[in-house]
């Protein structure tokens, strides 16, 4: 991977006190992206084709929808619309001929272990409409480039290390990807050490938060109703955030 390489975003979120620094680059990611896409440099053609081609996910949709700007909204899913009712075309006549040859067949067959087979072609068309996501495409390119950057600095900038120790880790999607990433761009003791620390946090932080979480359910206790809640409060959002990734914002 060459290309130049900026650490400041990724010491900023280690700098801050949360379940997953990677989960705070993966939000601003996210807002910028769902940004983006709304907003003027849309309107270019080279970035309007991609847009009629991928569309966005249901989740990314709704974002789009919530952040307001109706027009602009109106603007690339109606052109993206065009687009996947050509897709459609191809669909309808698939499905037909599924069914067509499926009423067809013998009894004895239709019972077979290829019933349906013939759907499986216009039922995979169509989820990958429903999959395709420019923004999900986005932050994905995004989050490799911080997960590198992140194993980039831990084998060169001399204090990242001591800060990465005092983290909470990571949420499971994030663990992941470093697993993943870490063998790639690190090696030896160097590539040792990043993946024994990182397990450790990921131990303790579990630890941690089942102990958070099983006080928060304690404390519908009447017994416990007088007692102080410690850091259980946001035991439960903070428990979801890092058993996927941040989906419950602050
Ligand atoms: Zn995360
Ligand atoms: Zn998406």
């Amino acid at each position: 991977m060459k290309q130049h390489i900026d650490t400041a975003p990724v010491w900023e979120v280690y700098r801050q006190d949360c379940e997953c620094p990677m989960c705070l680059l993966y939000g601003k990611s996210e807002a910028a992206n769902v940004g983006y896409f709304l907003g003027e440099s849309v309107m270019e053609p080279s970035q309007r084709i991609e847009v009629n081609q991928k569309g966005f996910c249901a989740g990314h949709f709704k974002q789009m929808y919530d952040a307001g700007n109706r027009l602009g909204l109106a603007l690339i899913t109606h052109t993206y619309m065009k687009e996947t009712m050509k897709k459609l075309g191809d669909i309808a006549v698939q499905a037909r001929d599924a069914a067509a040859s499926e009423a067809g067949k013998p009894i004895f067959k239709r019972f077979g272990g290829s019933k349906g087979a013939g759907f499986q072609e216009p039922v995979g068309a169509l989820k990958g409409i429903e999959d395709s996501c420019l923004v999900c495409e986005r932050i994905r390119e995004n989050m490799e480039r911080y997960m590198y950057t992140l194993l980039y600095m831990y084998r060169h900038e001399p204090e990242f290390p001591e800060l990465f120790a005092k983290s909470k880790g990571m949420c499971l999607s994030h663990y992941a990807q470093a697993l993943e990433m870490a063998p790639k761009h690190l090696s030896g003791d160097v590539l040792k050490r990043f993946v024994d620390t990182l397990t450790e946090l990921e131990t303790k932080s579990f630890e941690r938060l089942e102990g958070e979480i099983e006080w928060f359910t304690s404390k519908f206790d009447y017994r416990n109703q007088d007692k102080p809640w410690g850091n259980s409060r946001d035991a439960v959002k903070r428990s979801v955030n890092k058993l996927c990734r941040q989906v419950i914002e602050d």
